[in-house]
């Protein structure tokens, strides 16, 4: 293992089995949930999958060195000293109307307040939910609550904000059955937070039918978006995303250009998985599409999560996935996208994906 980059790119792919008794994160969820945060001593993060089935074959295990730090090791050699994102404190506390905050909000990463809005789906309710999401097997287990309100989540933020643990903030959400896709919820959220705090916000939707929903977006102060195509190919879009693909790659195309033009180059990013059956070139040649728009192609691994149709897929392997990050790094560089300038959100945040330390040449 040469670099950190290429040990985080190898924990991203193949995850890590435990040989230490700690809490193994939220088994589901939306995102690429099933794992916890670990701290390399290039001192950055990476999102470890700790559940899945692809994880039992993981030659990775995580044993503790002491009450603070913890070594990976591969086939019993020793590879690296680490750090765990410790659990906030204000996973100990509610809200003024009973919730424990670990149900509303979680710490993505070691400083990134993550929720997502609403915990439901249009697309799964008619059996056509994206193949690889985990989003409402979070509720079905009790781990949140089915929306977030505004002044519930302020609350977590203020916790979290007082603990020193959020410096941005994630809002996602499910696609409700409503033309704004969950803009309005999105942008009650922002508008909250702000006149409160200069937080900066990043909002992850799909295409609302009309554009002026993201214009709200804006309006309401967000300062980055996330707008997810997934995938480039466009067979595999249909199958793998039965409703999101009815869409068309042309609406996120049209929509990557508006969300441009509002919140800047730099701003506005799209998950890129790789592993649901795509070629390179597809991930390449979309990347660049999307580059040459001023939209970053946030590449992050398939996640296999327990519960979804994809459980039992595997991961692209680190090797694949270290080649295609050198080469959409180059693409960024190509461009003057640099994903370092990103605000708010999962680019900034990084646990997911080692674009950012392809794009510094540290993979
Ligand atoms: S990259 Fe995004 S989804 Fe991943 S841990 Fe960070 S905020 Fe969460």
């Amino acid at each position: 293992m040469e670099s950190f980059g290429e040990l985080k790119v190898a924990l991203l792919c193949r995850g890590i089995k435990l040989g230490v008794n700690i809490d193994r994160g939220r088994k589901g969820g939306a995102g690429p949930a099933g794992g916890r945060y670990i701290i390399l001593p290039s001192g950055r993060c990476v999102n470890a999958a700790m559940w899945g089935r692809f994880v039992e074959k993981s030659p990775y295990v995580l044993v503790e060195r002491d009450e603070k730090f913890y070594v990976i090791k591969e086939d019993g050699e020793k590879v690296s000293e680490v750090g765990l994102v410790p659990y906030p404190q204000f996973y100990r506390k509610c809200t003024s109307n009973g919730t424990p905050m670990w149900k509303v909000a979680l710490l993505h990463g070691t400083d990134c307040l993550a929720t997502t809005v609403f915990q439901k789906c249009i697309y799964w309710s008619k059996g056509l939910g994206c193949k690889f999401c985990g989003i409402e097997l979070s509720l079905k287990y009790g781990k949140t609550i089915l929306l977030k309100k505004a002044r519930e989540f302020r609350e977590v933020v203020d916790a979290a904000v007082g603990e020193g643990v959020c410096k941005h903030i994630t809002l996602t959400t499910g696609t409700p059955g409503t033309p704004d896709k969950g803009a309005n919820l999105l942008a009650e959220i922002v508008r909250e937070v702000k006149n409160h705090y200069e937080i900066p916000i990043h909002v992850q939707l799909e295409p609302p039918n009309d554009l002026r929903y993201i214009e709200e977006l804006a309006d309401a102060g967000a300062d980055t978006v996330g707008v997810h195509i997934e995938t480039f190919d466009k067979k595999i879009f249909r199958e793998v995303c039965p409703g999101k693909g009815r869409i068309g790659m042309e609406k996120f195309y049209e929509t990557w250009a508006r969300c441009v033009e509002l919140f800047g180059e730099c701003q506005v990013s799209t998950y890129v998985i790789v592993g649901l059956g795509e070629g390179v070139e597809s991930v390449l040649k979309g990347s660049e599409k999307a580059a040459e728009i001023g939209v970053i192609p946030y590449i992050v691994p398939l996640r296999p999560i327990i519960g979804t149709p994809f459980e039992n897929r595997s991961p692209p392997s680190p090797e694949k996935l270290t080649y295609i990050y050198r080469e959409v790094a180059q693409i960024l560089r190509d461009y003057g996208i640099d994903p370092r300038k990103n605000l708010a959100g999962c680019v900034r945040c990084g646990a997911c994906s080692a674009l950012t330390e392809a794009y510094e040449n540290n993979l």
